[in-house]
This record gives C-alpha cells, structure tokens and sequence, in this order.
C-alpha cells in the first residue's frame, strides 16, 4: 500500500502509469477472491462495508423488482447494523417497499424459526434476505447454512453483511448470493471494502459514471487502498485459526475478570468457552467452544453494567486509557438505546447501561490488565453519575 502511496495512474486510463495501476487492481482482486473463495470476477469494489451494504439492499431489490414486479418485499434481522436497516427503512419509505424484520433471540442469533414463517408466507414476494454473518455489538454468529438452506431453497437471494465476521470465522461465501466485505475491519485502511456478487445478478447501481466495476460501481478506484484491503485480508484470513483461538481465550480471562470485579455485570450475547462467573446473561447459551463452531466472535465481550450509563462508563474508561463502545447513538445529545439489545429483549435501562470490549490482533493481556485496574473506580464513579448524566469533566 505505501508502495502505491507513491504513485499515480488511474486504473481505468489505457497509458502506462493507467496499465499499471490496473494490474495492481487485478492482482489485488485475485488476492480477494482467493481469500474468500470466490471468482475475481464476482468481486466489486467499494468504498467500504456501508457502500457494499446499501448496493446489496437497494441494488438487489431493484433489479429484482425489475425483474419480477411482484418482488416488492424484503426481510432483514432486526439486529442488522445501521448500513443495512437505513437503507432498508429508504426503501419502505421511498419504494413502498414491505418488509419483515426478521426476530432474533436473547443471545442475539437469528430466530429461525421467525425465517421460515416469512419465507413461507412471502417468498414469492421477497426479492431479497439480508442477515449478518456475525454481529457487531453483542458478536453472535448466525447459523448461515441453515439459513441459506432455508431462503434460497425457495429461490430467494440471500446477502449476508460479513464485515464482523471475516477474518474471524470461517466465511464460505458459496452460502449465499452477496457477500459484503470492509478493509479496516480486516486491519486494512478505512475507505475500501467490496461487494461479492455473482456475474449472474447485476445488482441496480447506486452511482452512476464511468461504468468501472462491471457497471455496478462507478468511479476510480482507489490503488492503494485496494492493495492494501487485499493484502490485510490475506494476511487475516490466513492466520484466522490461531488468531481466533488466541484472542478468544484473552477475551474469556477478560469475561471472567470484569464479572469479578463488577458482580452484577451481566455478559450479552452467546455464551463463551470458558468458565464464567457473575449473574445471568442476557440469554446465557449452551456452554461451547471458542474455535470454529463457536456462537460468538472471538474479539467480542459485552456487558451490562447495571446503574450505569454506558456513554458515561465509556468516557470514564477513555480517560483512563482504555477505549471501547456503546452499540447506541447519540442523537441530539440523548444516549439511544442500542436496537440490537432491544430486540434481544434487554429493557431500556440495561441497553443504556451496556458497553463493548473488542479485542484484536494487536491486543495483549497487559491490555485486559489495565482494563480491570480502570473499571472499578469507572463503574463506582458512572453508578454515582446515575443513569441520566455524563459526569462532568469525563
Ligand atoms: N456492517 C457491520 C456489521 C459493521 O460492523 C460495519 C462497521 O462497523 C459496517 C457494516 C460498515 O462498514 P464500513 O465502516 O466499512 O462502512
């Protein structure tokens, strides 16, 4: 990528430095398609995973509604990021579009048996399924076989937004029809991402230009941030089985230290592989390993810490040193609830008073050390502040 950084040419211009520039856009496309095991040709470039998300969703109701005007649904998990829900809510409001948001279960994964109803009742309808390989707040990872078996048994398109889940867990993108992928997720740069879709769907373009991307994206590609998206990619999908297995295990000693340290915390999502001790979860799952069959991704621990608000906690800890995330947004200055513990059937007050810790590649167990040194004081001083305020000076 710095290599690159160097350089000029534009991929689509036919003089040398353009040749170039192309050859460094094909190699790097073949490095993508390699670690995803799909053909260069299914793979499409973007500005990232919110582009590739939006190109799916839109660019796959429309064209299918173009084919088949009696397409005019679509279904999406209710725990989906904001980059498949807006643009799934644009289409209910621009397009009439009906939807059925999809429910998921305490622990986050996909209900399937809430699928199988919709897909029975509506597949001739629906154009499209949208559903996550793994999701970004509370890290649960869907069944996607089952799902796959179950919406394109019925010849319906499945997209699965896998930006959480590549690099972490074994993506086999033959499972479905649309694969949306990110660069920074995968320890790329930001800004660069891709859309895996078959030569056979054309997907409706959202932008419009110099036809580049098989006419379904226009606009120069950026060089060196394609070369550096494939190269991370490579080098993540190469060592996911070790990284895997490592950062789930640091991420367990960190589950069972924060429920040491804060008791009543409570640990969202799927269950993890080691011994945890502390209150219930928020749909605690079967006991199950941290490797390839786990529930949950690796990097992934969340908790409720009771009394607190998460925004508070959050700049308590930064202050501190240690950054990590809420799953709401802030709008208009009042802290949001997170619509994923929502739907896992958290109340108001315990979606409020949860954060995120991710690990990564790069994390170590001096990282988790510092982060139980932080908490406690943190939590003490957010429970003080109450559920309402940000305490002054965080
Ligand atoms: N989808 C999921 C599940 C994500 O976690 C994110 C980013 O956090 C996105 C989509 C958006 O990707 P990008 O930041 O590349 O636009």
């Amino acid at each position: 990528m710095t290599a690159e950084l160097e350089r000029v040419g534009n991929a689509s211009s036919l003089h040398a430095s353009g040749r170039r520039a192309r050859r460094v856009v094909e190699e790097s496309r073949e490095r993508v398609a390699e670690s995803l095991g799909v053909r260069p040709s299914d793979v499409v470039f973007t500005s990232g995973g919110t582009e590739a998300d939006n190109l799916a969703i839109k660019g796959l109701f429309w064209s299918g509604r173009d084919a088949d005007d009696s397409r005019t649904a679509l279904a999406v998990s209710a725990a989906e990021h904001h980059a498949v829900l807006d643009p799934t809510q644009w289409l209910i409001d621009h397009e009439g579009a009906a939807v059925c948001f999809l429910p998921v279960d305490s622990t986050g994964r996909l209900d399937l048996d809430g699928l199988r109803e919709c897909i029975s009742e509506h597949a001739s309808q629906l154009g499209l399924v949208s559903i996550m390989w793994a999701n970004n707040e509370v890290g649960a990872i869907s069944p996607i076989a089952e799902i796959a078996d179950i919406v394109r048994s019925r010849g319906v398109l499945l997209h699965s937004d896998a930006v959480q889940a590549v690099g972490w867990v074994d993506v086999d993108a033959s499972l479905v029809d649309a694969l949306t992928v990110s660069g920074h997720k995968v320890g790329g740069p930001l800004g660069v991402g891709a859309l895996v879709v078959g030569r056979d769907l054309s997907p409706t373009p959202l932008l419009h230009g110099g036809g580049q991307e098989r006419d379904i994206r226009s606009g120069t590609l950026d060089v060196p941030a394609v070369a550096g998206f494939a190269a991370a990619l490579e080098a993540a999908v190469s060592t996911r089985l070790e990284r895997s297995r490592a950062i789930a295990a640091l991420r367990d000693n960190l589950i069972a230290r924060v429920l040491d340290a804060v008791p009543d915390a409570v640990l969202n999502g799927p269950a993890v592989g080691g011994p945890t001790s502390g209150g219930p979860t928020l749909g605690r799952a079967d006991l199950n390993g941290s490797g390839d069959s786990a529930l949950r991704l690796p990097g992934n621990a969340h908790f409720t810490f009771p009394g607190c608000e998460g925004d508070a906690l959050l700049m308590l800890l930064d202050a501190a040193g240690v950054e990590c995330s809420t799953g709401s947004a802030c709008q208009a200055g009042v802290p949001q609830p997170s619509h994923v513990l929502l739907a896992m059937g958290a109340d108001d007050a315990s979606a409020r008073g949860s954060l995120r810790f991710s690990l990564g590649h790069t994390s170590t167990a001096r990282d988790v050390d510092e982060l139980i040194a932080a908490l406690t004081p943190s939590v003490d001083r957010a429970r003080r502040a109450g559920l309402t305020t940000v305490p002054a000076g965080a």
